[in-house]
């Protein structure tokens, strides 16, 4: 099957590889431009002395999403991708007390008796009435919201329910647990979001339901491996992949894009043109000011963002007794959340997530070497932070809390290798609005009909895809924006193309 569209698409982040691997599947040519050297964007690998780390995404959750997208093109994922479910999936450690999760209900009870004196006694309700949430929201917050009248479906009349419209995660949690300690066992996957538990919407109580009843993954090579295998794809379809081409601006030519301008110079037109590139970066740098009205420079500064992240990636000559997922809660919790969004200021206590996925996955670091990465959750760049002057610092204080917290006291002694990303550098090398590294925020108002469209509402023939669009930040939704720009830009054309019934991958809600 081929047709003589040509789609240009703006990044080769997991937005545009998947919208590259469904378009060129579907016979339209395909030139993807990215301006790094490897594809994946925030999904690709930092390699350095023999040690592999993944810049950004090392949970893949919802695999099923994944699967569809290789099902979509005539292929199956486990032909490319090695995967490794996790058990446990990751360990909790607070001030006082230390939890392992694990996403098979016996194991989980147990813990969960053993932990917490309120012990597992919500947690069947959870899982149970969460599915039904899950189910019931799934296939609307999966829809294309580029028109208000997509609004009113009746799925969407019939869920709104489960929205629990306007409670947060951490409060919707109250109808399962009592004690804060146990919420934030099941809320604090709001950050996946880069938001706080109690600002987030009820209906991400789904990020904890759905570790819990399908469990979460890791990729043999790190999540990079995942952009690859898109890229093999796009190549086997007979796709294009442009590294190091940094594109300049869009062109447009009254109101409609009409293809791309590169840093060199080079021009190429096209019939639609995909925009993966981070959302608010993309409007403010590739576009003439003035060019915009909804979205214009003003506008964006006036949206909401999520936080922001400060990463250090160790190459370590010694291996630790660390298993693949630790997260440390800040000892006063609550504290590090205000110092985060509210006060944007640095904190001396503060929650983090080590990876130390070298422990299950030995092509990741040489032999009897590991492989650490660390998250530390960080006000966006509203804060005005200098991150230059700061960066030595914070580095220095993440060194010792892995120390007085994980027992990693030697570490220093033992690095080969080191990178470091910080709030800054998120927006100026890897071209992130105010370094909010999970993008525009996903309050309601910030949420389906009313985030970025993905038949973007300013420009005719553009499309979004990635975390700034709907649904949303994070890998599987990103893959959904793909889905739904890919076939909004088929049907637009005439291409027939394949569909699965939708979500063929999710568990059925008990009556
Ligand atoms: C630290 C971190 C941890 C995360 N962890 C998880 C996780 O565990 N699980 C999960 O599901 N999600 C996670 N996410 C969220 C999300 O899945 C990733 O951020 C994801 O990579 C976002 O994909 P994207 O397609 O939106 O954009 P990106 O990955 O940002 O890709 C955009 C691409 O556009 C390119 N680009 C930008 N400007 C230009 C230009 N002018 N010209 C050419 N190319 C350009 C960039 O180089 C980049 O390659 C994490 C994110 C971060 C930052």
């Amino acid at each position: 099957m081929s047709n003589s569209k040509h789609i240009i698409i703006v990044g080769a982040g997991p937005g545009g590889l998947c919208a590259g691997m469904l378009l060129s599947q579907r016979g339209f040519k395909v030139s993807i431009f990215d301006k790094n050297s490897d594809v994946g964007g925030r999904n690709r690998p930092i390699r350095s002395n023999g040690f592999t780390f993944d810049v950004g995404p090392t949970f893949l959750l919802m695999k099923g999403v994944l699967d569809e997208m290789f099902q979509l093109c005539d292929r199956r994922s486990e032909d490319y991708l090695e995967f490794m479910p996790l058990s446990p999936m990751y360990k909790l450690v607070y001030d006082d007390r230390e939890l392992s999760v694990f996403s098979d209900r016996e194991n989980m009870r147990a813990e969960l008796n053993r932990v917490f004196d309120e012990g597992s006694a919500g947690y069947e309700n959870f899982v149970d009435n969460e599915r039904k949430r899950f189910n019931a929201l799934y296939p609307c917050i999966t829809r294309d919201y580029s028109d208000l009248r997509s609004f009113f479906s009746l799925d969407l009349i019939k869920a709104l329910p489960w929205l629990a419209f306007p409670k947060s995660v951490f409060s919707n949690l109250g109808q399962y647990f009592n004690q804060e300690k146990m919420r934030l066992a099941f809320c604090f996957q709001s950050k996946y979001l880069g938001m706080s538990p109690w600002d987030c919407p009820a209906l991400f109580t789904m990020l904890p339901y759905l570790e819990h009843d399908y469990g979460i993954y890791h990729v043999k090579g790190g999540l990079n491996k995942i952009a690859q295998a898109m890229a093999d794809v796009i190549k086997e379809n007979g796709g294009e992949i442009h590294l190091n081409s940094q594109v300049e601006s869009l062109i447009v030519e009254q109101g409609s894009v009409k293809g791309i301008r590169l840093a060199n110079g080079d021009e190429l037109r096209g019939d639609e043109v995909v925009v993966n590139a981070d959302f608010a970066h993309a409007m403010t740098h590739l576009l003439e000011p003035g060019t915009l009205r909804k979205y214009d420079h003003a506008q964006l500064e006036k949206r909401d963002y999520s936080c922001s992240t400060f990463m250090v990636y160790l190459g370590l000559d010694k291996q630790y007794d660390l298993p693949h997922h630790t997260i440390v809660f800040a000892k006063d919790y609550t504290t590090n959340i205000r110092n985060i969004f509210s006060n944007k200021t640095l904190t001396d206590d503060f929650s983090f997530y080590v990876q130390n996925a070298s422990v299950s996955d030995p092509t990741l670091a040489p032999a009897g070497k590991s492989a650490l990465y660390v998250l530390v959750p960080m006000p966006n760049n509203e804060s005005d932070l200098d991150w230059q002057a700061h960066c030595q610092n914070v580095r220095e204080q993440v060194l010792d809390t892995l120390g007085e917290r994980l027992g990693l006291i030697d570490l220093r002694e033992h690095i080969e290798c080191e990178k470091i990303i910080t709030p800054q550098t998120w927006e100026t090398d890897e071209h992130v609005y105010k370094g909010a590294t999970f993008s525009l925020s996903h309050k309601f108002s910030q949420m389906l009909y009313w985030r970025p469209h993905n038949r973007f509402e300013e420009l005719e023939n553009c499309y979004l895809v990635g975390g700034g669009t709907h649904p949303g930040s994070g890998l599987p939704t990103i893959y959904e924006s793909a889905r739904i720009s890919s076939n909004l830009i088929s049907r637009k054309h005439r291409v027939s193309f394949k569909e699965l019934s939708h979500n063929s991958w999710l568990k059925k809600a008990k009556a």
